[in-house]
């Protein structure tokens, strides 16, 4: 999508071009509509390298804030750079209440981090949500959390290679092993791989044990009611 302020017009982006973000109020995948605009006169008269535009999300009318890299100022308009930033990103979310306590409080800020794109700081703390884990699952729970990881190597058909990092990140944890550096691409493998390992090694499990045992106690119940009535 390319932007440009005119002299005369304001804000032109192509009319035929829908303009969609992920909305990190809503969580929706929305139409975004401008809603404040620069001073173009004021633009010219300063020059600024960046500047911010508001849009407002179609679904739930919040504003978000985008800033733009200018990339050159005409006789008649200011043309911007594609790519901009999002000053708020889209929370991650997971069911955190079904992680240990220590694990949760690391993997909130690890997800904290990646919504604020800083993805080695991210990649950092996922080792530590991991090593937490492991601790918390016991003896054979790093072994069974690799297996899980390899489960989903598979089933996401990522070859081996580019898997290697994110197995780096997760698994080499003693002082020796330095941690790869993670570019966006990998950090949001990293981040699926991680979120689907802990959900088969907590949440799968806990779920599936309430689900049972809630399902027994109204097999009891009701064979107890047929008793009492018999
Ligand atoms: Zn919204």
């Amino acid at each position: 999508m390319t932007i440009t302020l005119e002299r005369e017009h304001g804000l032109r982006q192509p009319t035929d071009e829908q303009f969609g973000l992920e909305c990190p109020y809503c969580g929706v995948y929305a139409h975004m509509s401008p809603q404040s605009v620069p001073d173009v006169a004021a633009l010219y008269k300063d020059r600024p390298k960046h500047i911010g535009l508001v849009y407002q999300c179609d679904a739930c009318h919040a504003p978000i804030f985008l800033r733009f890299t200018v990339k050159n100022y005409a006789e008649s308009s200011i043309e911007l750079f594609q790519n901009f930033i999002e000053l708020e990103r889209p929370k991650e979310r997971f069911p955190f209440s079904y992680l240990p306590k220590h694990t949760e409080v690391l993997f909130r800020e690890a997800l904290s981090c990646y919504s604020s794109n800083n993805f080695n700081a991210f990649a950092s703390m996922c080792r530590r949500a991991a090593n937490s884990s492991f601790s918390a699952l016991g003896e054979s729970g790093k072994l069974r959390a690799f297996d899980e990881v390899l489960a989903a190597q598979e089933i996401a058909e990522i070859d081996d290679n580019s898997f290697e990092p994110i197995k780096k990140v997760l698994f080499d944890s003693g002082e020796k092993e330095g941690l790869p550096t993670l570019n966006r691409a990998q950090a949001g493998v990293l981040l699926e791989v991680l979120k689907d390992m802990f959900y088969q090694c907590f949440v799968r499990r806990s779920r599936l044990k309430r689900a049972i045992k809630v399902r027994r106690f109204f097999v009891r119940e009701s064979n107890d009611s047929l008793k009492s009535s018999a």
